[in-house]
């Protein structure tokens, strides 16, 4: 059986999903998402730049999925000492390979593993064919070396050793911006080996990894849905918000594995474990899940002290941006003026990138006409992108004080005065727990990002429409949002 680098790379990400990658059913498992196929076309576009400046490659040619032609390919070209092989293969299984400190391993006979590196590059040095080797080089998306890029780089490097009988002086890799990054191998192989060795062991095993979800980790992984719904009916602790895998590991040596347990959790039960603010936190969030019912929280003093905003005119705030292009294309504005009973969606879309100063313009002047309305926004996000578009335009006709002090973080209020009975503290999941439904369900922040991209390529005016009517769905959430804690609020400062 092969074990490949893209399954170790899984394997760094969530142990599980290489598990169902091998042995799950694949029935269950979902199409790739937009978003991830969007990233693996940059990453691609960011090799043809790459190959466009060097002047001589060679790819081993092989038939489709015929690894072990591709690898003796590979191997022909470097014994030629071609210069730069690009997407060549290298495989080799765990056995023999003991003549370096760094290799000290008990591998499982019954794997023969798999690596793809972007490029191999030759080098001077000593090797089974000559003067000369190679060093494996991978391109990433990714601005910064992450752990898991370099456990990779690893893995092809001591593949790359069994084949040419040395060690190569490096790996590298060409990070976001072609940022040149070399992989310390004395360092990162026996890493590399601990992380192989348990892989293999699950799958020899085929030892299934308990359901864990994440949210950032599993919203694009292609078995969301599977493992969302295992977890579902396990009532699994992971789906409490503020239950982290540390968190959960202390819960488990304190015995505490149900909802029920943590509701009745004692926060004062071991500081080493769980601070007591953390163990009332989350037995707050599991009595709130268990009643499905919202408890309050303590109030900071800070908050004690503020009304919470309201005015005859309101507006409701959310914006779309594409990170890769390091743009804020829609600004979309709901606004509500409740002496006329009316409501007035405003999208501010830039149909090129280069529009964005435009769409800022007409933002601005929107505020100037309503200079009393506060402006409600769900996270973070809104006031630091004012910040930067301040800075960078330079043109505010008001003090980006007075601007900012109109802004009120909807999430900030609700997540630090309530304890909700969701799984997640997210505008849609908090609009959905309250009886709100998006026009367009399966639509989220990632798609929107590849919608516009796709518009940006093809010119399907449809894609814009469907961006503005999710944004003016998320502003209209807000709204919705708004409204009820509104009068939660009324009523706990009734108390
Ligand atoms: S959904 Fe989450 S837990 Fe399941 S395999 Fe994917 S990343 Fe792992």
């Amino acid at each position: 059986m092969f074990l490949s680098d893209d399954l170790l790379l899984d394997y760094k990400r969530c142990q599980r999903r290489t598990f169902l990658n091998v042995c799950g059913d694949r029935a269950q498992k979902e199409p790739e998402r937009d978003f991830l196929l969007k990233l693996r076309d940059e990453n691609r576009q960011q090799i043809r730049e790459i190959l466009a400046e060097e002047v001589k490659y060679v790819q081993p040619q092989f038939k489709k999925g015929d690894w072990q032609e591709g690898a003796e390919n590979t191997q022909s070209l470097m014994a030629e000492g071609v210069d730069v092989i690009y997407r060549g293969v290298l495989c080799g299984s765990g056995d023999r390979w003991q003549n370096s400190h760094l290799f000290e391993m008990s591998p499982i006979p019954s794997f023969t593993y798999l690596a793809k590196p972007t490029f191999l590059i030759k080098q001077p040095g000593m090797s089974v064919w000559g003067n000369w080797c190679y060093v494996p080089v991978n391109v990433k998306l990714g601005k910064k070396p992450k752990p898991e890029y370099k456990t990779i780089a690893a893995f092809h490097a001591y593949l790359l050793a069994r084949v040419q009988g040395t060690l190569s002086p490096h790996a590298e890799l060409i990070l976001r911006g072609k940022k040149q990054y070399f992989v310390d191998l004395e360092s990162w192989i026996p890493r590399m080996l601990g992380v192989l060795q348990t892989c293999e062991q699950m799958l020899a095993d085929r030892a299934e990894p308990e359901v864990f979800i994440s949210r950032q980790r599993c919203s694009l992984c292609h078995w969301a849905g599977y493992c969302h719904e295992i977890a579902r009916a396990q009532n699994h602790l992971s789906l409490v918000p503020g239950v982290t895998p540390n968190r959960y590991e202390s819960l488990q040596t304190l015995n505490i594995n149900t909802l029920e347990a943590l509701a009745a959790l004692d926060p004062f039960v071991d500081p080493e474990l769980l601070d007591s603010d953390t163990a009332i936190q989350l037995q707050q969030q599991a009595r709130s899940l268990l009643e499905n019912r919202p408890l309050l929280r303590p109030l900071s003093p800070h908050l004690s002290q503020r009304n919470f905003p309201s005015a005859p005119i309101e507006l409701y705030f959310d914006l779309e941006a594409e990170p890769d292009r390091n743009v804020d294309y829609l600004f979309g504005i709901l606004c509500v003026n409740h002496q006329t009973q009316t409501e007035k969606f405003y999208g501010f879309l830039a149909e090129r990138p280069e529009e964005e100063s435009l769409i800022w313009q007409q933002f601005l002047a929107l505020l100037a006409r309503y200079p009393g309305a506060p402006i409600f926004h769900f996270s973070e996000y809104e006031v630091d992108t004012v910040k930067r578009l301040t800075k960078l335009y330079k043109n505010t006709p008001f003090p980006l004080k007075t601007v900012l002090s109109r802004f009120v973080d909807l999430h900030h209020w609700v997540t630090t005065t309530a304890t909700l009975p969701v799984e997640s503290y997210s505008l849609k999941s908090l609009a959905n727990w309250l009886g709100f439904t998006w026009r367009d369900s399966d639509i989220a922040g990632d798609r929107a990002v590849c919608l516009y991209d796709n518009w940006l390529k093809g010119g399907d005016r449809s894609l814009l429409e469907t961006i503005l009517r999710y944004n003016e769905d998320d502003c209209r959430a807000t709204y919705h949002l708004k409204t009820w804690f509104e009068q939660f609020w009324t009523y706990r400062s009734s108390l």
